[in-house]
């Protein structure tokens, strides 16, 4: 985070962290903490990045929504010209809700219920990635008997073993659980082809995420175009869309994010030539480094020779250090001079939770704040209530404005769903 403002949004100003033109230590103030904060520059600046490396060749750009799902955020990116990638009923519902057309959106995801399918085919989306040949024949029997014609694009395991980060975050190896084995795709779409309720549109893969190399899309890429020309010699020739996912990397800490020249320059010839539209999905390259989470220090100590900072977020706030042992650029909001070794802890009852483990970091004292970098991606999104902890507020900064976007949660909100009095019934035999 000591780059410049226009790289990540989020720079030391007079010695105060700020984003854009916005002091993150009046946000706190103002708004308390743990609280999320969003540079709106720093998604612009990442969705026109993509739009530059695409646009020799005709594309369409589907934000993926479980990176974050903030209404605003998915307002920003549609006015941007983004369609929205969903993978749950409940992300359909929220794209719709933020404004995007229904023919702007698409639909994965390995295990979509019935009742998830049928609501998108009655919203009238762009097309649904089917992951099986039983999710098809569920595609095709809602589709008549709704009496249309449902677009469904095949999502490909291309079988590529990748070098990601963290094993859960990889997802197009032989053997996981999405997408068509490769071996099984012809057969899958000769079927498909066969269906009188459903259209052939597309072919979609997902290698994993946090990306950093170009070679595994240029393989996969290959791999889908060699189908496109195996259906195409067997008389599939319905085919519109080549869809390669998301998974672009980005840097939380020294690691090279993708060079999407060379990205423009090996993968896109390949797909020029099958003739078909380029969709992606990116989630993390277009959010991952536009967030912040600040959080306030509640205590310092020490166990065991080792030095803690008692944070006010943890676990619950962001997952990824626990989840995926991932790394989170941490700073003191004012600097303090001395540097401490320390592990960065929330509150929540689990030696699991931390947001850091043998950190340098200013030797901050109860009552300052610390800005966690890059939460943009998986941060909010992953936030949850165990503890009964409230989820945080969200804010989003763009120049020198700044407005809540999400409430903090209240205590009222935890209880909500609960029934007070349950309605018992009688299930006995008898
Ligand atoms: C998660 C996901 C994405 C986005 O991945 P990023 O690494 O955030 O870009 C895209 N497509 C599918 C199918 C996904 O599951």
């Amino acid at each position: 985070m000591g780059q410049s403002v226009l790289t990540t949004g989020f720079a030391r100003v007079d010695g105060v962290m700020h984003c854009e033109g916005v002091s993150l230590e009046r946000i706190a103030h103002d708004v308390g903490t743990p609280v999320y904060v969003y540079s709106a520059a720093t998604i612009r600046d990442r969705y026109e990045r993509l739009e530059k490396m695409l646009v020799s060749i005709p594309h369409r750009i589907h934000y993926t929504l479980k990176a974050n799902s903030s209404r605003a955020l998915l307002e920003l990116l549609r006015s941007l010209g983004a369609g929205a990638d969903v993978v749950s009923g409940g992300e359909l519902h929220r794209a719709l809700n933020a404004g995007f057309a229904p023919a702007d959106v698409i639909f994965g995801g390995v295990g979509k219920t019935e009742r998830e399918i049928a609501e998108a085919l009655d919203a009238g989306i762009l097309f649904l990635n089917a992951e099986s040949e039983a999710e098809v024949r569920m595609i095709d029997r809602l589709a008549a008997a709704r009496g249309i014609v449902a677009n469904v694009s095949l999502r490909v395991n291309p079988e590529i073993t990748l070098d990601a980060p963290h094993d859960y975050i990889k997802t197009g190896g032989r053997g996981h659980k999405f997408g068509i084995p490769y071996d099984e795709v012809v057969h899958v779409a000769e079927l498909s082809a066969k269906l009188a309720n459903v259209k052939l549109v597309g072919l979609d893969m997902h290698l994993g995420s946090q990306l950093s190399r170009i070679d595994p899309y240029r393989e996969g890429t290959e791999r889908l175009a060699s189908i496109v020309a195996e259906l195409a010699r067997r008389g599939i020739r319905t085919l519109e869309y080549l869809d390669i996912g998301g998974g672009l990397g980005v840097r939380y800490d020294t690691e090279e994010p993708p060079d999407l020249r060379r990205f423009a320059s090996i993968v896109l010839p390949t797909v020029a030539e099958t003739g078909l539209m380029l969709i992606m999905e990116p989630g993390r390259f277009v959010v991952g480094n536009a967030g912040a989470l600040v959080s306030q220090v509640l205590y310092r100590k020490r166990s065991g020779g080792k030095e803690y900072v008692v944070a006010d977020a943890g676990m619950t706030e962001l997952l990824r250090p626990s989840h995926y042992g991932a790394f989170h650029n941490i700073v003191a909001m004012r600097q303090r001079g001395d540097v401490r070794t320390v592990d960065v802890v929330g509150p929540v009852c689990e030696s699991g939770d931390f947001l850091a483990l043998n950190r340098d970091l200013d030797d901050v004292q109860p009552g300052d704040y610390i800005v966690i970098g890059d939460v943009g991606a998986y941060g909010y999104a992953m936030a949850s209530n165990y503890n009964s902890r409230l989820r945080p507020a969200e804010v989003l900064v763009d120049g020198e404005r700044y407005a809540i976007i999400a409430a903090r949660e209240e205590y009222a909100d935890l209880t909500r769903l609960e029934v007070a009095r349950p309605d018992w019934i009688d299930a006995g035999e008898l």
